[in-house]
């Protein structure tokens, strides 16, 4: 049975104060919520994730990163590696998320290459993918992210999929308040799981959450959660305020 899932993606948002009182806030909100088979997961800055951790001790919020580095260690100013989250507790990664894509030139070979490394060390990996909105105006929207997944996902083993979330996130709805409509988000995640079904199998690809992502709000989460292949959401904005967080999980 996959798994309901409702991530917040809090970029590059919160000092140390701000993760403390918003982790505490949201413990308090959703702790007599009915949250069975439902995952909650934030995703502080790097140099938070510690306090996010302790913060989050006895409740159900997750605490995940938003990238990492694909080598071991060694020369690589700036970077995170893997063995360093998980000597922290962190043992699940957003990778290829669009401002990733976008920002910082990552391509869908080299986030094949953090995917592996993650893999490699036993890391669960939220793996975004979406298409920008010339391709979504020209028709190209399924082709892309056809494209996305094939080369950014398609050599794993079957065995990995027990570690991987997918979210689709069209760009041009990322931060700009305008969401894809519940039959656009449908269309494209039952393309996402036919083709995993296509590639590997239709045990596998039922077994895959699929979350959807870009301006997900309370106002519109329910009615986005209630397609059949969407199994919860990738949140940016609102994932900043304990009540709009909350009332998304509730919409779950
Ligand atoms: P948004 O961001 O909810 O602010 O559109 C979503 C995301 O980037 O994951």
């Amino acid at each position: 049975m996959r798994q309901k899932i409702v991530a917040g993606n809090w970029k590059m948002n919160n000092g140390k104060n701000e993760t403390k009182s918003l982790i505490n806030d949201l413990k308090s909100s959703i702790k007599d919520l009915p949250l069975d088979n439902t995952r909650v997961i934030v995703s502080p800055s790097y140099v938070n994730l510690t306090i996010a951790n302790e913060a989050a001790e006895n409740s159900k919020i997750e605490v995940v990163a938003q990238n990492m580095h694909q080598e071991k260690s060694g020369a690589y100013t700036g970077e995170i590696s893997a063995d360093m989250l998980k000597s922290i507790d962190v043992n699940t990664v957003i990778l290829g998320h669009s401002e990733r894509r976008e920002y910082f030139g990552e391509d869908d070979e080299l986030l094949a290459t953090k995917l592996n490394t993650a893999l490699a060390n036993d890391m669960e990996v939220i793996f975004c993918i979406g298409e920008k909105l010339e391709e979504r105006k020209l028709d190209n929207y399924l082709l892309e992210v056809g494209s996305q997944i094939r080369n950014g996902l398609f050599h794993i083993k079957d065995a990995d999929w027990q570690n991987i979330i997918i979210a689709y996130e069209p760009v041009w709805a990322i931060g700009t308040g305008e969401t894809a409509t519940p039959e656009q988000a449908q269309e494209m995640h039952s393309f996402i799981r036919n083709a995993i079904a296509k590639r590997y199998s239709k045990e596998i690809a039922d077994n895959v959450s699929i979350l959807y992502g870009g301006s997900v709000k309370p106002a519109n989460a329910k009615e986005i959660f209630s397609q059949p292949d969407v199994d919860g959401g990738l949140v940016g904005g609102a994932s900043l305020k304990a009540e709009d967080f909350t009332a998304i999980i509730k919409a779950i």
